[in-house]
Formats: C-alpha cells, sequence, structure tokens
C-alpha cells in the first residue's frame, strides 16, 4: 500500500527535520578523512618533480630552477597520487574544499621557496 509508506516518509521527514544545513547560518563539519584540496608544505619540497610526472590530470607544474610548484585545481580530480609518490611527504589531501572561482587562472594555485606564496581564492575568502 503505496499510501502507507508515503504517510511513513511524511511524517518522518517531520519529526526528522530538514536533511539540508541552513547554510552558512550552519556550516558543514568535514570530517578527517573528507579528501578537499591538495596543500604542499612548500619548505620541505625538494622539487623532484615526481607529483607532477605521476599526475593523471596534468595539474601540477614544478619548476626546479625558480623553485615553484602550482596546482591547477580545476584539473586536480583529488586522486591522492601525488601524496602517495611525494618522497619527502611535503603533500597532503587537506580536508576543506578549494573555494569556487568564477575565473580559471585563480583556480591556480602557486607556492614558492623563493618568494611568498601567491595567495590563491581559497586563503583569499573564507
Ligand atoms: S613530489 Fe613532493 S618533493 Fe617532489 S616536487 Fe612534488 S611536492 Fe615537491
Ligand atoms: S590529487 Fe591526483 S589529480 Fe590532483 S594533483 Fe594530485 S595526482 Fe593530480
Amino acid at each position: 500500500m503505496k499510501i502507507f509508506t508515503m504517510t511513513k516518509t511524511v511524517t518522518r521527514n517531520l519529526v526528522t527535520g530538514p536533511a539540508t544545513l541552513m547554510y552558512p547560518q550552519r556550516e558543514r563539519i568535514f570530517t578527517a578523512i573528507t579528501r578537499g584540496r591538495i596543500e604542499n608544505a612548500i619548505d620541505r619540497c625538494i622539487f623532484c618533480g615526481l607529483c607532477a610526472r605521476r599526475c593523471p590530470t596534468y595539474a601540477i607544474t614544478v619548476t626546479k630552477e625558480s623553485k615553484e610548484w602550482q596546482i591547477d585545481r580545476l584539473k586536480c580530480c583529488i586522486c591522492n597520487l601525488c601524496v602517495e609518490v611525494c618522497p619527502v611527504k611535503c603533500l597532503s589531501t587537506g580536508n576543506h574544499y578549494a573555494s569556487s572561482v568564477t575565473e580559471r587562472e585563480t583556480a591556480i594555485h602557486k607556492e614558492s621557496q623563493a618568494a611568498s606564496p601567491v595567495p590563491g581564492p581559497e586563503e583569499t575568502q573564507p
């Protein structure tokens, strides 16, 4: 009897409240294993380029001469391969997502040992 199934569902929804969060009043708390965005502890990076060579989407670019590392977050599929192959374990998967962007260029996040890190959209937005 479909009417009883529907009544059961409606009653359950009435007492449990909405499944969605009232964002931004209530922020989602990410779990420790959430695959958000790739982060690089640039001080430990040796610019070997292994992460860039193993990345299946060519999201990472490493320039050894100028000690620069960059990631195009729109290309990254968070497969975690770069984190696994990094010999000094300076890469990690942060449990926060990168902020949405309206310009493709602002999705490119750069880190450098030579100069101060270039802020990406996730550093400039909450
Ligand atoms: S694999 Fe690790 S050490 Fe090598 S360039 Fe990538 S982030 Fe740096
Ligand atoms: S997580 Fe995967 S897709 Fe993203 S940068 Fe690392 S290797 Fe490339």
